[in-house]
């Protein structure tokens, strides 16, 4: 066993930008059996752009985007920026404002109390959706659009979807985990048709939608009690507690500080394929050290 083999994997995973933790993480590179995804920002691009405006009878479309605007404006969340963008540089001041992570946003503007969010939190929110607009929204889910609900002072005033596309090089980084001898799990808060789109995309099989911040641990965890063994890859603030729940942490480079810091590797440049490089690099390493 010799320090120097270790130093030349970290000094040849920092040319492949990888960045390990410490030599301790190498272990559990080898058992690794599963690899759960995270799909925003990690299998995706992450830069979601705004698709579909619908508004409710009655309801203004400008007038729609601008509430949802002025309150996505100060969400860091990939949809929020989607919607932000196509509202525009002129929007007011939100009174008051609240980020429920997983779900959306809410607070005042202009007097409204408007939320911005999932359609699954509707009941949580006292709110319903009319037949019409429900069906609009599935028919758009369908096509791999995320949706999100609009409302304002105790109704829903519209609908907006947004889209983002894979990395080009997520199916290949897929194939690449899968020829380690890594199940791949794709895990998102989204809804199960966009979810079920893009494994299709890339190549993944098993497919665990619609979970919430706190549900992504216990995915985790759950596949663990299976008796796998975990690697798992994230970027969001969201991915945080899920990613130092796993055996293994791999956090996008390009994602939130949370995630990285939760993270045994970073991969510096957010290409999904650093992850298969990052446990096969890890792991001749430690047959060097042997
Ligand atoms: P993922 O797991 O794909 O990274 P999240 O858990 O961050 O997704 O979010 C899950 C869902 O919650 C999103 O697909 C979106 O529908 C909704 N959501 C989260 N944050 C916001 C927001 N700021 N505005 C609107 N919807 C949001
Ligand atoms: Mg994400």
């Amino acid at each position: 066993a010799t320090p120097i083999a270790l130093l030349v994997g970290t000094g040849r995973g920092a040319q492949l930008g990888i960045l390990i933790r410490g030599p301790e993480v190498l272990e559990s590179t080898r058992a690794a059996d599963t690899v759960v995804l995270d799909k925003t920002g990690t299998v995706t691009t992450g830069r979601m752009s705004l698709t579909d405006v619908i508004a409710a009878p009655g309801v203004d479309r400008a007038e729609l985007l601008r509430l949802a605007g002025a309150l996505e404006d100060a969400s860091e969340h990939p949809v929020a920026r989607a919607i932000a963008r196509a509202a525009g540089d002129v929007l007011p001041e939100p009174e008051s404002f609240q980020n429920l992570p997983g779900a959306g946003v809410a607070g005042v503007v202009d007097g409204h109390a408007v939320v911005v969010g999932r359609r699954a939190m509707l009941a949580d929110w006292a709110l319903t959706l009319d037949g019409v607009l429900d069906a609009e929204a599935s028919r758009l889910e369908a096509e791999g659009r995320t949706t999100v609900v609009v409302a304002w002072d105790g109704a829903v005033r519209g609908i907006l979807a947004v889209a983002d596309g894979v990395k080009p090089t997520s199916p290949a980084a897929i194939a690449q985990l899968r020829d380690l001898g890594l199940e791949p799990v794709l895990l998102t808060g989204d809804n199960e048709a966009v979810a079920r789109r893009v494994a299709a995309e890339v190549g993944i099989d098993r497919v665990i939608a619609q979970v919430l911040p706190a549900g992504k641990v216990a995915v985790v965890r759950e596949l663990q009690a299976e008796g796998r063994s975990v690697a798992m890859v994230g970027d969001g603030v969201n991915d945080a507690a899920a990613l130092a729940q796993s055996d293994l942490g791999l956090a996008m480079g390009t994602g939130t500080d949370a995630a990285i810091e939760a993270s045994d590797l970073t991969l510096v440049r957010g290409d999904l394929r650093s992850a298969g490089d990052a446990i096969r690099l890890s792991r001749s390493t430690l047959r060097t050290i042997r």
